[in-house]
């Protein structure tokens, strides 16, 4: 399970009554059983049921996390679509999530929408034994978010023309990466210059076109794959 910072105190975790229903009625744990507790923030722990709470044993060692933090900029798509992205790239060890509001879908999401993928992202992650728990920006629009990227290397997907692909824009990487992908419609022209003129290197992931919501998994393989062992 996953607990805030103030749930623990002294080696004691104060379970909420959601955690004790779930851990109780759910997974039929029992006084004394073994539970794994994380923090979403880097730690976990291993802890026993001690009535309302959970008594920590020992701290474990976690080496889940990708060696360099990826922010997966990403045009909503439409639907339910973006549900599964944020859970398949926190799987895939993403760091952050920011969602675009580009010149083709301007639709903004709803603040619940927000708490969703913030919770879809925690649960993805103690699933995957994250350390920690990817951020889920707020959704910002295309032109704020190239303009204020802080990462060491910037790439954007395109479909279109003839780019390097990701796969040899990446043989030396480290530090930070932002990678966006665009929405179904693709970037427009002006979207395309503008990151450009933000020391994005346009790539490419291929010669077929990728759904919006496949393209994030192809590149982020690619580059887990250049950066662990
Ligand atoms: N009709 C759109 C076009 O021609 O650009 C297709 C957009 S595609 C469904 C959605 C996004 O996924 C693209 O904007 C791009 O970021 C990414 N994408 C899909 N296939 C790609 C490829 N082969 N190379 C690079 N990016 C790709």
């Amino acid at each position: 399970i996953t607990i805030t910072p103030s749930q623990l105190q002294q080696q004691q975790i104060f379970l909420t009554p959601q955690q004790q229903h779930y851990l109780r009625r759910v997974l039929r744990l029992c006084e004394g059983d073994r539970l794994i507790v994380m923090d979403g923030l880097g730690k976990w722990w291993l802890a026993e049921i001690a009535g309302e709470q959970a008594q920590v044993l020992e701290e474990l060692a976690v080496e889940t996390e990708l060696p360099i933090a990826i922010t997966l900029m990403i045009a909503l798509p439409k639907g339910s679509g973006f549900d599964d992205v944020v859970r398949s790239c926190t799987e895939m060890g993403v760091a952050s999530v920011a969602p675009i509001l580009s010149d083709r879908t301007l639709l903004n999401p709803s603040p619940q929408k927000l708490e969703r993928w913030r919770r879809i992202a925690a649960e993805a992650a103690e699933q995957s034994e994250r350390a920690f728990v990817p951020t889920i920006l707020e959704p910002v629009t295309f032109s704020h978010a190239v303009t204020n990227v802080t990462a060491t290397h910037s790439y954007i997907c395109e479909a279109r023309g003839e780019y390097d692909h990701l796969k040899n824009a990446i043989t030396q990487i480290s530090g930070e990466i932002a990678i966006a992908i665009g929405p179904e419609g693709g970037w427009t022209d002006r979207e395309l210059e503008e990151a450009i003129a933000c020391s994005f290197q346009p790539v490419s992931l291929g010669r077929r076109i990728l759904r919006a919501v496949t393209a994030p998994l192809v590149a982020l393989s690619l580059i887990s794959a250049a950066c662990e062992a």
